[in-house]
């Protein structure tokens, strides 16, 4: 660039640094805040209240441990990680460490790390109240139209065991729930605690049918080889189940659900 001057190329050059140096902050350096991943549309489990406040299990969890962490409430900076962008999320720094109905596989633990399991589910469906030819997964290839949500395990899990149901994958699982509720898909698949939260919201309006058929074990997602944080992040969630806090916090959060807690999975410090 020979007719640009120097001081020019300079400024632009600090212009282009400084914004990426502001925000590429991986290894959790984000200053004096800790920036933690959830979910803003699950209730129950991550919500965003209209208030701004945010509630649910996942996000207790991930308080708890913010503060064992060292961290205040006032120092917790929230981010929303659907289902398809936590493990980039991770990856470039953007967040410290993810609690959003994380399932722990081995495809996601060759990019990031898991502390936890800090809960077990499973995969199940919900339907609009008043169906009652959607009896499982298998009734589902009867030109059923299912949703769930890119990125997700039940996702993959149904066009692995079911390839011919036709599958629609949203961003959220909200955005599928309003498609069910308006007639435009016949039924939803995901965990049975988020079902649980959408089936508690709109009484009356969906059910879940079913068991559970998969094992959906919740982590912890942080930085890929960053030890430390893992066993701390673990010590925490331990602190949390024995002290009781754990107990209380599924209870009054997915208590409403009709869900009763259970014991708390042991944690994998392998
Ligand atoms: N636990 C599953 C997963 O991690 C489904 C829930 C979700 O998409 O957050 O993919």
């Amino acid at each position: 660039m020979p007719s640009v001057p120097l001081k020019l190329v300079g400024a632009v050059a600090l212009a282009l640094a400084l914004p990426f140096a502001a925000t590429a902050c991986g290894g959790g350096d984000h200053g004096n805040k800790i920036v933690i991943g959830t979910k803003y549309d699950q209730p129950g489990l991550g919500q965003k209240k209209p208030d701004g406040t945010m509630a649910g299990f996942d996000v207790d969890v991930a308080k708890f441990v913010a503060k064992e962490l060292g961290y205040t409430e006032d120092q917790i900076e929230w981010k929303e990680s659907p289902s398809a962008q936590r493990e980039t999320l991770i990856q470039n720094g953007q967040v410290d460490y993810i609690v959003a109905t994380y399932s722990i596989t081995d495809a996601r633990k060759e990019k990031v790390d898991f502390a936890g399991p800090y809960l077990l589910t499973g995969q199940s469906l919900l339907v609009r109240a008043d169906n009652n030819d959607i009896t499982g997964a298998a009734s589902l290839e009867n030109n059923k139209k299912l949703c769930s949500v890119s990125g997700s395990t039940p996702a993959q899990n149904i066009k692995n065991k079911f390839p011919k149901v036709q599958l629609q994958q949203f961003d959220t699982y909200s955005a599928c729930v309003d498609a069910l509720k308006n007639g435009v898909i016949d039924a939803v698949t995901t965990d049975e605690v988020i079902l649980a939260g959408y089936a508690a919201q709109s009484p009356g309006a969906f059910k879940i049918v079913g068991d559970t058929f998969t094992e959906e074990r919740y982590g912890i997602g942080l930085k890929k080889g960053d030890i430390e944080l893992r066993t701390k992040i673990n010590d925490a969630i331990e602190k949390m189940e024995s002290s009781g806090a754990w107990k209380e916090a599924f209870d009054r959060n997915l208590g409403p659900a009709g869900i009763e807690a259970p014991a708390p999975p042991a944690i994998d410090r392998g």
